[in-house]
């Protein structure tokens, strides 16, 4: 059973409750050799699946409920919790555990979801930091790893030697970490904001609908005013019809761009000129601006949504 804890962008974000005393003090590259074995024979099995946070990245939901076939708004209900993230004020969710304070995911024989588990689950025992100040896509990452050790562990007492890059292999968080790059960039970026701007009512919900529910960002995207606004290739277009994954990726650019004025996704240039005219009016390009920008423009795009949605 391997678990939940796992850091981000120098702090921790896909972690259960952090215990700085069960951190090894020692920094791991992948070529570090960690001594660890989890399996259904260890005494300890499944403890770990219980009194924990979990939080789900947006590829976490997209597996999950995959696996469990329902759609979004079923599968948010039924298993999560609204939380923070990194204390930010970006929303997110977290596994809501059962009245015993398990993993509703867990039986005696293992976690029912294994080849689906959360990014924090697959990472367990080893931790991930990147340095990446401020998200800029410019700046170097510095990348290490460290060890959880907690005492109720007896995966530490097996006998399977592995490098931290082979450990990564065996539980299939390289495309874990690819599929989450771009929404941990967004939450570590608007951290670094969120003591000049508190971000919106309708900048968060915008926000937790692309990054939770892809049922109603597809609806967004096709059936409000979004296509008149922002030029999206043809192929692309055709992706995100039907393809999840493309469209996630989609939804957190689009993410990026109405947040913090980037032009992963482009506006058409009639509506640039609009939007230029109107920052002119506000004043200097400031992250403040960049604040204002997006919350007009998520509460105009927002009405479109509800107007498709006939709220
Ligand atoms: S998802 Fe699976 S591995 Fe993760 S805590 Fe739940 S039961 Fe354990
Ligand atoms: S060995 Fe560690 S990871 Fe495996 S079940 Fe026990 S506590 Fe969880």
């Amino acid at each position: 059973m391997n678990e939940k804890q796992n850091s981000s962008s120098a702090d921790s974000l896909l972690n259960k409750d952090k215990n700085p005393s069960n951190i090894v003090p020692q920094k791991f590259t992948l070529d570090s050799t960690i001594t660890f074995r989890c399996h259904p024979g260890v005494s300890c099995f499944t403890q770990c699946c219980g009194n924990i946070t979990i939080i789900l990245t947006p590829y976490d939901i997209l597996r999950l409920r995959k696996r469990l076939q329902l759609d979004a708004v079923s599968f948010l209900h039924t298993y999560t919790e609204p939380t923070f993230l990194e204390k930010s004020d970006m929303p997110g969710v977290k596994i809501r555990l059962n009245d015993a304070h398990r993993c509703p995911f867990v039986r005696e024989d293992g976690c029912t979801v294994y080849s689906d588990r959360p990014t924090a689950c697959r990472y367990y025992p080893v931790g991930a930091a990147n340095f990446h100040q401020g998200g800029q896509d410019n700046q170097a990452e510095e990348a290490f790893y460290f060890l959880i050790r907690e005492p109720h562990c007896k995966g530490f007492q097996e006998d399977t030697t592995w490098t931290i890059r082979d450990w990564r292999k065996d539980q299939g968080v390289d495309l874990y970490d690819e599929m989450n790059k771009r929404w941990l960039e967004l939450i570590m970026r608007r951290k670094s904001f969120t003591t000049q701007a508190t971000l919106g009512e309708s900048a968060k919900r915008m926000f937790f609908m692309a990054s939770t529910d892809l049922d109603h960002f597809r609806s967004f995207v096709f059936e409000s005013s979004f296509l008149e606004k922002y030029e999206v290739a043809p192929e692309i277009l055709e992706a995100i019809k039907n393809d999840d994954i493309a469209l996630l990726q989609f939804a957190l650019k689009y993410l990026e761009s109405a947040l913090f004025g980037t032009e992963v996704l482009k506006m058409k240039q009639e509506v640039l000129k609009q939007k230029v005219a109107e920052i002119g009016r506000q004043g200097e390009n400031s992250k403040e601006n960049f604040e204002a920008r997006a919350e007009a423009e998520l509460n105009a795009l927002k009405e479109e949504r509800n107007k498709t949605r006939g709220v």
